[in-house]
């Protein structure tokens, strides 16, 4: 089913938000008259979103200059999201990675209920509940060994401004204060400002530069010696240096550049034995995007502290969380009250989303694991048909994550991607490449099939399809 075209009034698949201007009298008009209207009943309700939208909604990543008009969702069930006139897109990319289970799944949504009708909201700090306390102590028994403390805050950009005020924190508590963090080229850690001073420089971060503190860069390991950089740093500056913060395997928003186990192993060898805490950033890759239910393990790494969010309430909920090990707590344990952590968000363990992270955590242990590998399976056996293929430069594949490097000038704001973009979704595939870097990075409920009509159309537009209008702009900016 394809997007209806035929409304004289007002035509979605202009893609310019000029159309809505003077479509409000025509709107107040239809409102006056129901009878008088000649849409269907779906098209109206997505005329009233989109117009509301363009007037007063400011969209994440988005060149309101000429992106084309965002796509009105009113449902989604599993690996599918259904737009105002009941047309299907396949969500191949977790609705921004955080989808685990596949959307509305019943066991999270139950729970979820089942939770608002009980207790909503309560605040964290001098009360606790059993929703918050049940899920830290499930968390701790799945992460890596060491990690036994939770603190939650709201998303994976919190999580990581968490973990390094805990590590500087650590240190001046201790009376040894060390103030430089280590991060990678390359790296995506979030968009606030701790989070984008360890971030990569790029389009995201360049314009903020002078106001980002100091953070030692280390060459990404996918391309660079990063084990030599970190050897020179701690021989020059070890004193001062208090993380060493990594995506491990996989840098997610620089184009899923997977790099090495050993490489992570290296780098916890290196920074144990300077006495440097090891953040594993594991917002993307945690809750099994790699295979296990976390990178760490699949390098038999253990890290000072482990940043989580994304897939945490399987992709429901907002939530963030950043495991600490007994160390790093006892350092703020103290009589002088001056040691405290003074850090909390309003909304810090929501009961609705650990409830909902809870119920997930029981799906990754049922049948869960089954699904990963039938994925990864299947990405081997799609991306090797796409290896050498006219029109692709590299392939690239860590546990469920698939990515296609397209022959194109690299960087973000390469346009073949939007290309791409506006293909697959007039396919009815949601994708969304980063720069000229496609990539699938599924629910864990897609079926072999539905993954078959995700590289069906990435082939095809390597064979040269393109969407019928290329919108002036595109699904932008990442
Ligand atoms: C998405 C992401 C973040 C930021 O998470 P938000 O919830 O968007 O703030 C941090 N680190 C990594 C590795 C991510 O992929």
């Amino acid at each position: 089913m394809s997007r209806q075209q035929d409304d004289d009034d007002f035509d979605l698949d202009e893609n310019s938000v000029d159309d809505l201007e003077g479509y409000s009298d025509g709107l107040s008009r239809a409102d006056d008259d129901d009878a008088d209207d000649d849409g269907a009943p779906g098209q109206r309700a997505a005329e009233l979103v989109l117009l509301h939208d363009a007037a007063h909604v400011w969209h994440p990543y988005t060149q309101h200059h000429h992106a084309p008009l965002p796509v009105p969702i009113v449902r989604a069930k599993g690996a599918w999201l259904y737009d105002t006139d009941g047309r299907a897109i396949l969500d191949a990319i977790s609705s921004w990675w955080v989808t685990t289970h596949g959307h509305c799944h019943d066991d999270i949504i139950d729970a979820i209920t089942d939770q608002a009708k009980r207790l909503d909201q309560v605040i964290f700090a001098g009360f606790t509940h059993e929703p918050a306390a049940a899920l830290a102590a499930e968390l701790v028994q799945r992460l890596p060994r060491g990690l036994s403390k939770i603190f939650f805050s709201d998303d994976g950009s919190t999580a990581v401004e968490v973990a390094i005020k805990l590590s500087l924190q650590s240190f001046s508590n201790r009376g040894t204060p060390r103030r430089l963090i280590a991060a990678l080229d390359n790296a995506y850690h979030g968009d606030t400002f701790g989070a984008m001073a360890a971030s990569g420089r790029g389009v995201f971060t360049q314009m903020y530069e002078p106001l980002l503190f100091e953070v030692a860069r280390l060459p990404d390991p996918s391309v660079g010696d990063t084990i030599a950089a970190l050897d020179a740093l701690i021989a020059a500056r070890g004193s001062e240096l208090a993380a060493v913060i990594v995506e491990p395997l996989v840098l997610g928003a620089s184009g899923m550049r997977v790099w090495d186990e050993q490489v992570l192993r290296d780098i916890r060898d290196r920074t144990t034995a300077a006495g440097v805490h090891l953040i594993a950033d594991e917002v993307l890759t945690g809750f099994g995007r790699t295979g296990p239910l976390f990178a760490c393990e699949r390098a038999e790494v253990r890290p000072d502290l482990l940043c989580m969010s994304k897939g945490l309430t399987g992709g429901v909920l907002p939530l963030g969380a950043t495991a600490a090990t007994e160390d790093i707590f006892d350092a703020f344990r103290s009589e002088d009250r001056r040691k405290t952590f003074f850090h909390g968000h309003s909304y810090t363990a929501n009961p609705i989303a650990c409830a909902a992270a809870l119920a997930s955590l029981q799906l990754f242990d049922d049948d869960c694991e089954d699904d990963r590998i039938r994925i990864e399976v299947a990405h081997a056996r799609h991306l090797e048909a796409l290896r050498g293929t006219p029109g692709v430069r590299a392939v690239r594949q860590i546990g469920t994550i698939a990515a296609v490097e397209l022959e194109a000038p690299a960087g973000y704001l390469s346009d073949i991607g939007r290309e791409l973009a506006a293909f697959s979704l007039q396919e009815g595939v949601l994708l969304r490449p980063l720069g000229n870097v496609a990539y699938c990075l599924p629910p864990y409920c897609i079926t072999d099939i539905e993954l078959d009509r995700v590289y069906d159309v990435i082939s095809r537009f390597l064979g040269g399809a393109r969407a019928v209008a290329i919108p002036t702009g595109g699904p932008v900016d990442d």
